[in-house]
Order: structure tokens, then C-alpha cells, then sequence
């Protein structure tokens, strides 16, 4: 599920008066705390000009710059005039940033190298500007990015980096002009290295994996990531932090327990979707499980269900599941309109069929094991819809939703050490059963032990 994280914005009333110069520092303003060290009375000083290094996105990944050296985003202001719309991002150091945009959704992307963001609250931006919302986070290790939605199309402008000045740090300032739909929609895609890096990336995820020696292969997939957080809780925790944890426990106890497991994802960092079935498919894995938790405008809507792939045709509330999820790709400013869009329709084969119907068995097994230790969602648990990270072909899949974030309920006790346990142990469990070998009814002489709970 997604919720955009909007960040620091600082609305110019009016004509936009150059870079904050009206603010006086005081202590409730986070960047005059940033700026001056902690105390908003001292004075910052000012910062030598520094050699602009070179834009990293085009090349390889420089991977991940050590905590403390990168270069920290303090704040971030939209000015809304008449011609444009301006946004200012203020850096401890000075970034090459690279800009595009992307059509259906219309978004423009900022991309830099990895910044540590330290914005404060965000106001949310004005319906009248350019900007709709935006979000921001790790892209991958070595790329930061920036993705902003529209309510208009714009061109943008090369941006403008200018050196520290009048009690501020370094500042990159991006215009967008107004255009027409027509203009936007053909200067959009992204830029065909990246486009070409992409793929590499994705060719590279398909690449043979080394043989597993006999053991059964389970890839755990931590929905979200990076700058998509999915859905944020009633409680403040996000979707993304709250998988994580709970994949890292899944993979470790399903590793004690002999099998070979891979994670799409161990850190706080976006992943595609088709990479995450790419991955999934490169281990040649007998079973992918992917963790999310959701949300719902009703906040008494509580308990754990399952998803399975099907073709298309979800009930209502599936599909309407399957859009937030299918979601990611678009929140982090990747390209969908390439041959591997996730979202596009389903065609399900004969060998697929047989891929569901084990993944089905897989969710029924799961949901009367996991009723055992957490609240089971009361109607139709388990669901099938077009989730683009279930539909490898030869991979049995599941998306687990462990709960909802938006029920105060669910959302305390996935905070809890004794829920997260209980349930990567049931999972784990139900994982035990799913490979347990068929009984030989032709030649077994005593009845098969039942499987221990
Ligand atoms: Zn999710």
C-alpha cells in the first residue's frame, strides 16, 4: 500500500521571494537547528566553495558512500509564480543533479548521488503549482532520487546550482515551465543510458545462480523499499521498515532450518518489480514469499490475508489491492513503458496454472497455520490479483499482507517481538509442510506421522 512521503516544503505565499531570506532563524526551524549545529542562536559558518563532483547516475554505481560523508539535503522549498514553479533543494555540499520526466503518471525525476535527507515536517504542497506531491529516498546504493508528481505537464529547466550565500548552504534550483500535454508527453522516457543500465541490471539478475546442492530454494521478498515506503502506520512505523524486519527473521529461521534463501532486498532499498521476479527466477526458486502489510480507510478492518496470482479477474477489492502494490514502480520513478511492464495483462500459460494451484495450497496451509498465532482477515483471506511480483511462470508465489497498519491494534502488536516471532515461526512452519514429501500410498506400511505443529 502506498502513502507518499512529502517532504519539507516550505510554500512561498504569493510571489516567491528568493531562498528563504524572511525566515529568521528561531528554534522551532529545523535548518536553522541544522545550520547552526543545534543551537538556532549561533551563527553557521560559512561553508568554502567546493569542486562539484561528477554526476554518478550515467556511470556504474560508486556504491554506498559511508554514513557521515555523504552530502545531507536540510531543506527543500517550492515557490509558486505565474511562469514557473521553482524548487530549491539545500545541500551541505555541492551534487550534479540530473532531471527528466516520465509520462502516465507525469512525474519529474531528480536524480543525484546518495544524500542523506534531513528535512523536517511537511506542510503538503498547494493544488495550484506544478506539484502534486513527492517522495524521496535511497534509489539504489550510490543513487538518491527525487520523484515528484504533477498536476500539469512542465518542462524543466537545467539546474542551477548556486554557492553558499546569506546564511545558506548550497542550493540547486529547478524550474518548471508550463507546457502542453502534447510537448511534455514527447520530450518524456527515461534516458537511454539509463534505460540501457536498467536492463543490464535486470540481465544481471537473471544471470545462472550457483546449484543449491539439493536443497529446497525459498526467496523472501521485503515488499517496498528505499523511496517507497508502502503504507505508514497509525503509530508512525512504515511498511517498508516493518517487512524488512520480519523477512530478515523468516530468511534466518528458514536458513537454520536447511533451506537455501535469498532475499531481494536485506536493506533499506528500492527494488523494482520485475527485478524482484528476476531474482526470484535466477535462483530457479520453489517458492517466493512476499511480505507487505496494509492499510484501509476503515480502521477497524484488522487481520492477516493472503494474495495468489490470478489473470485478471479479482474482485473489486483485489484489484484494488493489486493497483497499490503494483504501485511501486511508479512511486519510484521507474520506466513502464518498456516490454516488462508489471502492470500490463496477465497471460497465464497450462505450466502456470500448475505454478497457482501450488501456490493456493501453499496460502491455505499458511492461513490456518498463522490463525494459530495472529487475527485472521474474517472474510475471504485468501484472494487472488494481478500482483506483478507473483507471476514467474515457474516460481510458486505468495504476498503475504501481515496486517493493517491502519488498525491501532495490528499495528501495535506488529511492533512486538513475541507477534513478529510467532509468526515468522508459522510461516516457517507452513514452509516445513509445503516440501514435506507426498506419502507413497503404493507402499507405505504405516500411516505417515501428521505434521507437528
Ligand atoms: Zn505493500
Amino acid at each position: 500500500m502506498l502513502k507518499f512521503k512529502i517532504i519539507a516544503v516550505v510554500l512561498a505565499a504569493g510571489a516567491f521571494c528568493g531562498l528563504g531570506v524572511a525566515a529568521a532563524p528561531n528554534a522551532d526551524d529545523p535548518i536553522a537547528r541544522l545550520l547552526s549545529g543545534g543551537t538556532a542562536s549561533e551563527k553557521r559558518p560559512t561553508a568554502p566553495a567546493k569542486p562539484i563532483p561528477a554526476f554518478q547516475n550515467a556511470g556504474p554505481s560508486p556504491g554506498a558512500m559511508p554514513v557521515g560523508q555523504a552530502p545531507v539535503v536540510m531543506s527543500a522549498r517550492i515557490g509558486e509564480h505565474e511562469d514557473r514553479t521553482r524548487l530549491v533543494l539545500e545541500l551541505s555540499d555541492p551534487v550534479n543533479l540530473r532531471t527528466f520526466t516520465l509520462a502516465n503518471p507525469d512525474r519529474v525525476i531528480v536524480d543525484m548521488p546518495q544524500v542523506s535527507w534531513r528535512l523536517g515536517a511537511p506542510p503538503q504542497p498547494s493544488a495550484n503549482g506544478a506539484i502534486k506531491s513527492y517522495r524521496y529516498g535511497l534509489f539504489r546504493e550510490g543513487d538518491s532520487r527525487m520523484v515528484i508528481d504533477l498536476n500539469k505537464p512542465v518542462s524543466v529547466a537545467n539546474a542551477l546550482v548556486l554557492p553558499p550565500s546569506g546564511g545558506f548552504g548550497y542550493r540547486v534550483v529547478i524550474d518548471m515551465f508550463p507546457v502542453l500535454q502534447a510537448k511534455f508527453e514527447s520530450d518524456a522516457g527515461w534516458p537511454a543510458d539509463l534505460k540501457q543500465r536498467e536492463s543490464d541490471a535486470e540481465k544481471a539478475a537473471m544471470a545462472m545462480a550457483p546449484p543449491t546442492g539439493g536443497k529446497k530454494i525459498v526467496v523472501i521478498d521485503a515488499g517496498h523499499g528505499g523511496l517507497d515506503s508502502g503504507t505508514s502506520g497509525v503509530n508512525g512505523s512504515l511498511e517498508k521498515d516493518l517487512v524488512l524486519a520480519e523477512a530478515l527473521r523468516l530468511s534466518q529461521m528458514l536458513k537454520t532450518r536447511g533451506y537455501s534463501v535469498h532475499m531481494t532486498r536485506d536493506k533499506d532499498s528500492f527494488i523494482p518489480l520485475p527485478k524482484r521476479v528476476a531474482i526470484a527466477r535466477k535462483y530457479k526458486a520453489d517458492l517466493l514469499i512476499s511480505l507487505h502489510a496494509d492499510s484501509n480507510p476503515d480502521s477497524s478492518v484488522s487481520g492477516l490475508s493472503i494474495y495468489t496470482l490470478n489473470d485478471g479477474r479479482s474482485d473489486r477489492e483485489a484489484s484494488a489491492l493489486a493497483r497499490r502494490e503494483n504501485q511501486s514502480d511508479v512511486i519510484a520513478g521507474v520506466d513502464l513503458s518498456g516490454d516488462n511492464n508489471p502492470v500490463a495483462p496477465i497471460l497465464i500459460n497450462l505450466a502456470q496454472r500448475d505454478t497457482i494451484n501450488r501456490s493456493s495450497r501453499f496460502a491455505e496451509s499458511a492461513l490456518s497455520r498463522l490463525g494459530t498465532v495472529t487475527d485472521i482477515l474474517p472474510r475471504q483471506p485468501h484472494r487472488s490479483a494481478s500482483l506483478a511480483v507473483l507471476v514467474a511462470p515457474d516460481v510458486p508465489a505468495v504476498l503475504i499482507e501481515l496486517g493493517y497498519l491502519s488498525n491501532r491494534a495490528d499495528a501495535a502488536q506488529m511492533n512486538t517481538d513475541r507477534w513478529r516471532a510467532n509468526v515468522a515461526q508459522a510461516i516457517a512452519e507452513t514452509v516445513d509442510r509445503h516440501f514435506a514429501p507426498e506419502p507413497d500410498t503404493q507402499t507405505a506400511t504405516a500411516p505417515k506421522p501428521k505434521f507437528q505443529r
